[in-house]
Parts: structure tokens; sequence; C-alpha cells
């Protein structure tokens, strides 16, 4: 069995940032600028913004963090992307979600210019995609994809099943595996709450994307031996011998399936540290792609 190490993958990924990033300013081009919105006080959206600002600085890019309270109005919101839209130091910006109920999320993800755009969000870029054009590709699933390319995990012609259909995650991840491309040609099966007979399909799997958020959802008696499994989920369990009071989980039982696995992804350290390294290779494309 193969840990696919994320936290490893990543930190040579951010060292050849860094190094591109050094390039560019020995060249006399402009730094990366990456910006952050966050709303309100989230204990988990305020951890993964500020390690997307920490990296940031580990690359050498330049970063903004807009920090607004809970009560901030759809307008100002708004009003605060419109100004990132046009401000020509920054490259890209991201606005962490989830966002606060009197706040349309569509509406906002909508107001971002999409060259500007690099989480991948945008209805433009996720067309884009979609049709196997050149744009930002959504930092978790990209990251996922990476990860699989740096361990040579095969994907052409294996079957891979989707746990999850979200904007940000399951679906992505589906279109991208099942597209021709270097870590693509799959025949890929997306799964969803309303999906029948889970265990007969994931047994049949010969990779697992797990992104459904429920805790160690995935069982060992669920997976056939010599599996691939990438493992998305990160939730807070109660866990009162932690100092935190609680533990990040995974969707996956990381103890039997571990034992049937030729690959898999921890939590902490697998999934998660690949989205912020592949948030700043976007935000480095963004910078290249205005020079
Ligand atoms: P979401 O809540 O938007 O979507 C969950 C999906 O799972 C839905 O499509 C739902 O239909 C499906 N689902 C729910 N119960 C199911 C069941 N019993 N069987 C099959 N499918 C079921 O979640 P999301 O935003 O995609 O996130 C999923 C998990 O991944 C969460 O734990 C989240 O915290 C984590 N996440 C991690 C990263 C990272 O960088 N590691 C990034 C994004 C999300």
């Amino acid at each position: 069995m193969t840990i696919l190490d994320g936290k490893k993958t990543s930190n040579d990924l951010k060292d050849e940032i860094a190094i591109e990033v050094a390039k560019r300013k020995s060249e006399g081009k402009k730094i990366p600028h990456l910006a952050a919105i966050l709303v309100g006080t989230d204990g988990a959206s305020m951890t993964y913004v500020n390690s997307k600002v920490k990296s940031c600085e580990k690359v050498g890019f330049n970063s903004t963090l807009i920090d607004l309270p809970e009560d901030t109005t759809e307008e100002q919101l708004l009003n605060e992307i419109e100004d990132l839209n046009k401000d020509k130091d920054i490259d890209g910006f991201i606005v962490q979600l989830p966002l606060p109920k009197q706040i349309d999320a569509q509406k906002v993800l909508m107001a971002v210019d999409p060259n500007k755009d690099v989480d991948g969000f945008h209805p433009v870029n996720v067309g884009k995609m979609t049709l196997d054009l050149p744009t930002f590709l959504p930092a978790t699933p990209y990251g996922i994809m990476e990860l699989l390319e740096r361990y040579k995990v095969e994907t052409s012609g294996k079957n891979v099943v989707v746990i999850g259909r979200s904007h940000i995650v399951g679906r992505p991840m589906s279109i991208l595996l099942s597209q021709k491309r270097p870590v693509g040609n799959a025949t890929v099966t997306i799964t969803h709450s309303r999906t029948k007979n889970l265990e007969k399909i994931t047994k049949e799997a010969d990779i697992i994307v797990a992104a459904l958020g429920k805790a160690e959802f995935l069982t060992g008696d669920m997976v056939k031996e010599g599996v691939t499994i990438i493992d998305v989920g990160i939730t807070r369990v109660k866990d009162d011998s932690k100092r935190r009071g609680y533990r990040l989980a995974g969707d996956v039982d990381f103890e039997s399936v571990s034992k049937k696995a030729a690959f898999i992804t921890p939590v902490p350290g697998g999934v998660g540290p690949m989205t912020i390294a592949m948030l700043l290779k976007n935000t480095l494309l963004a910078c290249e792609n205005r020079d």
C-alpha cells in the first residue's frame, strides 16, 4: 500500500512555483498577487484562508486578506468584488465559501471576473473546462489529478467511482477524469445521496473519489483489493482527548480501507494541501496570462 502524500507533493509544487516567482522577479516581471475575501468568523473557513495566505508568503507571492463582518450585505460584498476586478495589481482572488445566509453565493461567484477566477467556479470557466478548453481548473479536483499523475496511478480505461456531485468537487472531478487528457480517459460513475446500492458500485471501482462529507463513511467491505482511494472529506469530529476538542476525519475509514488499497490519501495530509498548492498554480497562471 502506498500513501499518496499530499503534504510532500504540495511542498514540491510550492518549491517549483517559488522558483518561477524568483525567475519572474529577476526578469523584472510582475509578482503574482492573490486576494482572498473572508466573510464572517467560521472556524474552518478562517483556518483555510489563513493557510492560503501563508502559502502565498512561502512561494513569494503578494497576498491580501479582506476580512468582512458576518453581517456584510450582498451589495457590500459585490462592491468589494468589483474593486478587486478593477485592481490592476490583483491577478486572482477567491471568495471563501460558505457565505452567510443573507448572501446569494451563486450571484457572488458570477460577479468575479473570469480572468481572475482562480478557484475556477465562474460559469465561463466551468464551461471552458467542460469543453476541454484551457482555463482555471477547480483547485480540489486539479490537486487530485496532480497527485495521481505524480504517483503514476493509471486512470486510462479504469473504473472510477466519484461519491458526491457538488459543484466544487464531485461534478468537476467526474468531468475531468472522463476527458481525453493524461490523467483521464476513465470510465466514470458519479454517485450521490439518491444512489441505490452504492456498495455494489464501489466494489467494482478501480479508483474511488470520496467527497460526500460524512466521516469514515467508506469502509473496507465496500471496496475491492488493489483499489486507489482519494479521500476528499474533512469533517470535525468531537474528540475530548484533543486540546482543541475535535479531530479531523475523512470520508474513508482509513483503518479498514487501507488494508485493501494499493494507493490511499490520508486525512489530514492528502487532498487538503494539494488544493492550496493548485490555487497558487492557478494564480501564477493568471499572472502569466496578463504578462
Ligand atoms: P457537499 O455537501 O456540497 O456535497 C456532498 C455530496 O455528497 C452531495 O452531492 C450529496 O448528494 C452526496 N452525498 C451525501 N450523502 C451521500 C451518500 N450517503 N451517498 C452518496 N452520496 C452522498 O460537499 P462538498 O463541498 O463536495 O465537500 C465534501 C467533503 O469534502 C466535505 O467534507 C468537505 O469539507 C470536503 N472538502 C475538502 C476539500 C479539500 O481541499 N480537502 C475541498 C472541498 C471540500
